[in-house]
């Protein structure tokens, strides 16, 4: 049997081994202690960074006691932390912008309250409220942007609107984001992509090379000559109308549907011909500013009579159109908003979804658009 050999230690060490095993036990202790602490904070949602910010500046109490919350993580994350306004961030509701705290501060510093920061924040994208904080303070800032899509950066346009015509809140926002403080066709905004829901007015155009992706020829069964294309969509969307109508004895059919920008300009030419400038100005749309272009919009009448406002195919259509995902495009009650004096056989597809919206609220596609479709913030 093998002796383990023992390993002596002399006496003198002792002491030293002693001292390092405490020190050891400290450095784990306040290690652990640390550990504790952070796992606390992001315990509640706080991220490492955040956690660490937050014990190094010795608000962790106040933190725990506020609980999650976004936009304290996200300054103490930022290292721009300023102790005056330590208890007015956790009232900030959080919005995920690249310069959200210093966006933030600047607010702050013009004297915007909590309130009216929530507000501003809600109504532009990052660079809009970096914008809109470099302007002196808003007095009456509810005013306009008590209407849920108002944007920043039209605040001056709305204040000219409002004094100019006198009109509300709600329409002074919804004309102004609309361009309707504008002249026709003036600073007009391209719309490049198709869509079933895009809008094309006097202020919004197509380039002249625009064809709809789905450009297919309308069968002749339901159009008046054999030469018509629209978008596929439109048409599937069409037909199933067309079919149903016909099952309740209404005969309705596609006169005109999609038109190029070359067709437009020979339109216009051809009413400027006939009819003279001032015709072509008042009831011509100018190339790229036609919604036929879009492949989405037909000149429907009906087989029974040329007149299709006075056909009982135009009531069925009244009733009925929206059920297919087409609206009448340019009604009377609209035309300040649409720009377009009333056209009764001028239907838009918008797909079924946004078409019965517009028809339970009685509003004009531009309205929809602003409300729901426009690309701000
Ligand atoms: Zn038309």
């Amino acid at each position: 049997m093998k002796k383990v050999a023992k390993i002596r230690l002399k006496p003198k060490f002792v002491p030293y081994l002693k001292a390092l095993g405490i020190l050891v036990c400290l450095i784990l202790g306040v290690f652990l202690f640390y550990e504790k602490q952070i796992h606390d904070l992001t315990k509640l949602g706080y991220s490492k960074k955040a956690s660490q910010a937050i014990l190094f500046s010795f608000h962790k109490d106040y933190i725990l006691s506020v609980g999650e919350n976004p936009t304290l993580n996200a300054v103490f994350e930022s290292d721009q932390f300023q102790e005056e306004y330590l208890d007015q961030y956790r009232k900030i509701q959080y919005v995920n912008q690249e310069h959200f705290v210093s966006n933030l501060h600047k607010l702050f510093k013009l004297g915007y309250s909590t309130n009216d920061i929530n507000i501003i924040f809600a109504h532009g994208d990052d660079a809009a409220v970096g914008r809109f904080a470099k302007r002196e303070k808003i007095k009456y800032l509810e005013e306009f942007f008590i209407v849920p899509y108002a944007k920043l950066d039209n605040y001056d346009r709305y204040v000219h609107y409002a004094d100019d015509t006198g009109e509300d809140e709600e329409l002074t926002v919804l004309y102004v984001n609309l361009d309707l403080d504008k002249e026709d066709y003036e600073d007009a905004h391209l719309v490049d992509s198709f869509s079933t829901d895009m809008l094309v007015n006097k202020h919004r155009y197509l380039s002249s090379d625009f064809v709809p992706t789905d450009l297919a020829m309308i069968d002749s069964q339901y159009a008046s000559s054999d030469d018509l294309q629209a978008s596929r969509l439109a048409i599937n969307a069409f037909r199933k109308m067309a079919d149903a109508a016909e099952r309740e004895g209404y005969q309705i059919v596609i006169n005109s549907a999609y038109r190029s920008y070359q067709d437009q300009v020979d339109l216009t030419e051809l009413y400027f011909n006939t009819y003279g400038q001032g015709y072509v100005d008042k009831y011509v749309a100018k190339p790229g500013f036609s919604e036929h272009q879009t492949g989405l919009a037909f000149d429907v009448g009906s087989r029974n009579t040329n007149v299709f406002a006075n056909s009982k195919e135009y009531q069925w259509m009244q009733e009925n159109s929206y059920k297919y995902g087409f609206i009448a495009r340019f009604e009377k009650r609209f035309e300040a908003i649409t720009g377009f004096r009333q056209e009764a056989w001028h239907y838009r597809y918008v797909g079924e979804e946004i078409a019965s919206y517009i028809h339970e609220h009685s509003i004009p596609f531009e309205e929809y658009w602003a409300m729901f479709l426009d690309q701000r913030r």
